[in-house]
């Protein structure tokens, strides 16, 4: 019998309300907490979303202020707190995607406001004690419990009208953040329970999301799904993967989910080998004759996923300084990080080319 590993875990106080309609869930947070001045945040493309929801959520809210930007950049935060400080705010609603979030946490750290996450996309960053912001050009990420959302409202019905091509790269994004955990350096059986599971509600949601994108079944299992991920996300680190987005997102400024879907068949691929990946080899979800990067790449390619870095807008010119980049201060990762093998992996992921497994692959 094997034993169990020594491990930690941390839970930041964290309240979860998952299906019930998300302005009533709020509206009911709120008055539990005693909070009246609440800022909901949100993009200027979707301004009208953000004040339409406020409204739904009542008197309690004292304003909108819809400036999140992909990546956090620094300056977007700033112009977001000289708002939220003339609100005279004491909680902040951070209505939308990981963007959103981003901001919520940013001005968290600032100002120590109470925040509530209405997610609604699948990247898993409401569950994490994590802030990723970019200023010149760099994109620098910070654990620290000031940014975790202490509440978290899930309702499967706003995100019905996500379109298809973001919910599928969103949901890659929260499948790579499962990924990534199973092979993690610091990963233990319930952090790899959790990720098997969010990852498995991914692999059979999204393919009935894209089919029926208003199926409230499948929506409310893929948030469930993208849910776990980020748990795991914030419980234990990420490697070469979370890097090679991280330099590809602040650095060259593609868009986020994107990235992710075209890099991870490639980041497994070079992976192959790592301890922990036997949970999805060994899951039955897809042939046995496939590699678990090679049925990573057909589901994304399945579902009409991005494939090639090139179509998100990455000049070819730019690829040599992406992998000096992902050489600097490296997460620590299963396999030793090569330059000339990253470089030849980024190159692949520029082209659309298949994902290269090295040589001495050991397993499937
Ligand atoms: P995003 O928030 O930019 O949203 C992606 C797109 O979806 C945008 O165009 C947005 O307008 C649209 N969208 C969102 N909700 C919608 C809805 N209900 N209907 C229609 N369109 C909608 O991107 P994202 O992929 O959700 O998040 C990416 C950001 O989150 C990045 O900055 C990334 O670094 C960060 N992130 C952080 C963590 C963490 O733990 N810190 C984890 C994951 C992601």
């Amino acid at each position: 019998m094997t034993g169990i590993p020594a491990f930690a875990l941390r839970f930041a106080p964290l309240r979860l309300r998952f299906g019930e309609p998300a302005a009533l869930a709020v509206a009911a947070e709120l008055e539990a907490l005693d909070l009246s001045r609440a800022v909901v945040l949100g993009t200027p493309g979707h301004a009208d979303a953000a004040r339409a929801f406020a409204a739904e959520v009542g008197a309690r809210v004292v304003g909108t202020v819809a400036l999140a930007r992909m990546h956090t950049p620094v300056e977007v935060t700033e112009e977001a707190l000289t708002q939220v400080l003339a609100l005279d705010a004491d909680a902040l609603v951070s209505f939308g995607g990981g963007s959103v979030t981003g901001l919520g946490k940013a001005l968290a750290l600032r100002t120590d406001l109470l925040q509530i996450a209405v997610p609604t996309t699948y990247a898993g960053s409401e569950v994490t004690a994590i802030l990723g912001q970019t200023e010149a050009g760099l994109k620098t990420t910070i654990t620290d419990p000031r940014v975790q959302p202490e509440v978290i409202v899930y309702d499967p019905r706003l995100i019905t009208g996500l379109p298809v091509q973001i919910s599928v790269t969103s949901g890659l994004n929260a499948m790579a953040h499962a990924v990534e955990a199973l092979y993690a350096r610091d990963r233990n059986p319930l952090t790899s329970t959790l990720a098997l599971e969010g990852f498995r509600a991914l692999w059979t949601g999204l393919p009935q999301v894209a089919a029926k994108p208003a199926d409230l079944a499948a929506r409310s299992a893929t948030q469930y799904g993208a849910f776990l991920c980020g748990l795991v996300l914030g419980q234990v680190g990420m490697s070469l993967h979370h890097k090679l987005c991280h330099v590809l997102g602040g650095s060259f400024d593609l868009p986020h989910a994107e990235i992710h879907a075209v890099i991870l068949p490639h980041a497994v691929a070079y992976n192959i080998n790592a301890e922990g990946l036997e949970w999805i080899r060994d899951s039955q979800l897809y042939p046995d004759n496939l590699s678990v990067s090679e049925a990573l790449q057909r589901f994304a390619r399945d579902l009409k996923a991005p494939m090639a870095l090139r179509d998100l807008g990455m000049k070819e010119a730019d690829l040599d300084r992406a992998a000096d980049l992902a050489m600097q201060t490296p997460y620590w990762n299963p396999r030793p990080l090569e330059r000339s093998v990253l470089r030849d992996l980024l190159g692949r992921a520029w082209a659309g080319l298949p994902p290269k497994e090295p040589p001495e692959k050991r397993h499937g």
